[in-house]
């Protein structure tokens, strides 16, 4: 049988670097969070051990060693996703933290009146704190819908843009549907509003070469655990002139020039954002998950999940009753329902099999609203996967039609 290049995935598997993948088991939910390659695991037990120290603090050398590696991190961070600094490079706890900071901070220039427009696909951390800045304020929040096969819908949403609108947050690449939208498009439209633009790149930022400067965005946020790299850390990257005009929502060590009990003046940017001791271990790991990233090349991840993913579309796509969600090349993730069976069904019989899904609504139940569905299943791949995990997805979903179509014909 020929292999079409669409279903060519590059040679040589990743698996063996990723002790969690030992037990041989098909993962297929990175886009929940990503296995951590070893060289990670290794980098994060030295910064606890060896090298451990606390940053920016401390006059004894390892001090100073671990902040120049914490600083390093950063800049680490800036090259990535090509910041034109990296004191644009706020550390955060994650994607979720990034955008309350940006709501609970920049968003004390809104009032009552303005708009923040989001689209009909985003995750709950990219419209909850809108909601809670919409109950401080009165500001009003617009929803662009998404074209028929699950992408934002570009031209509903520039027909949404007003004078008022003052920000315009989308994902870079759906969570659950897995398109990717032309930021970059996004950004100009906004702009010529007078809005700004906040890209969730939560999901692209392992997937996609990410150029915040390239794209126009004004604020970037993703999470470390995603980019095969820790919890508990995550970047937001905001434009130098807009994170210099912003106040701080936390207070505390570290974010300070000075303190006197009358008053106390800011440090300058990123700091001003990282109150208190930062997750010193978690940064130097972001900073390897981040070198191992790039010694694959996000060209060659991209292309390789892209790959996976159109085999998994072509060997689900044959099985009748399934139905496939999401456009046809969606960066890999891949949103499906068996019709009759519930996802959780599904989810539970393929880890009968040794294959992990994820089932349910993904933090996104505005879009199962527009899907029509309370939740789907959904495979996601990762730099690790291939074709022999979509081979036991396929087999794995064989099983439950089999096994549900018995079920059906003995009632
Ligand atoms: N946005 C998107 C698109 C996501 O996929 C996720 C994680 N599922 C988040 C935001 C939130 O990320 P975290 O939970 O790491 O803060």
């Amino acid at each position: 049988e020929q292999t079409s290049d669409a279903t060519r995935v590059p040679e040589g598997s990743r698996k063996a670097d990723f002790p969690g993948l030992a037990g041989n088991w098909a993962y297929l939910d990175t886009a929940a969070t990503a296995q951590k390659p070893q060289v990670v695991i290794d980098a994060i037990a030295r910064a606890y051990g060896a090298d451990y120290a606390t940053v920016h603090r401390g006059v004894y050398e390892r001090s100073a060693t671990m902040t120049m590696r914490y600083e390093a991190a950063r800049e680490t961070v800036a090259r990535f996703i090509h910041a034109a600094s990296p004191g644009e490079v706020v550390f955060v706890r994650g994607a979720t933290e990034g955008i309350n900071l940006v709501a609970q901070s920049w968003g004390q220039r809104l009032v009552a009146g303005d708009r923040v427009l989001l689209s009909a696909l985003e995750h709950h951390s990219n419209i909850v704190p809108w909601q809670m800045l919409r109950d401080r304020t009165g500001i009003e929040i617009d929803v662009a819908p998404l074209t028929d096969d699950g992408r934002i819908d570009e031209d509903a949403l520039e027909a949404l843009l007003t004078p008022r609108t003052k920000l315009v947050a989308i994902a870079h690449v759906s969570n659950v549907l897995g398109g990717v939208a032309d930021v970059a498009r996004i950004a100009r439209a906004a702009h010529a509003v007078g809005a700004l633009l906040l890209v969730d790149g939560c999901q692209a930022a392992a997937r996609l070469t990410i150029d915040v400067q390239a794209m126009g965005a004004d604020f970037y946020v993703f999470s470390g655990h995603k980019l095969y790299g820790p919890t508990g850390i995550g970047v937001l990257w905001g434009r130098a002139d807009l994170l210099d005009t912003m106040p701080p929502v936390q207070g505390g060590g570290a974010m300070i020039e000075t303190v006197t009990f009358a008053a106390t003046t800011y440090a300058s940017p990123p700091q001003r954002f990282e109150a208190g001791t930062p997750a010193i271990a978690e940064v130097i790991g972001l900073a390897a998950a981040i070198d191992y990233v790039e010694s694959i090349g996000l060209d060659a991840i991209h292309a390789h999940e892209t790959a996976l993913v159109a085999a998994a579309r072509a060997a689900l796509g044959r099985i009748n009753s399934v139905t496939l969600f999401g456009p046809q090349d969606s960066a890999g993730i891949l949103s499906f329902a068996i019709r009759g069976v519930h996802p959780h069904d599904i989810g539970t019989i393929l880890d009968e099999s040794g294959v992990a899904i994820r089932a349910g609504h993904h933090c996104a139940q505005p879009l199962m609203a527009v899907l029509g569905v309370p939740a789907t299943a959904r495979a996601s791949f990762g730099i690790y996967n291939d074709l022999d995990d979509v081979a036991r997805l396929a087999a794995g979903i064989e099983r439950v039609t089999r096994i549900f179509g018995a079920v059906t014909a003995d009632i």
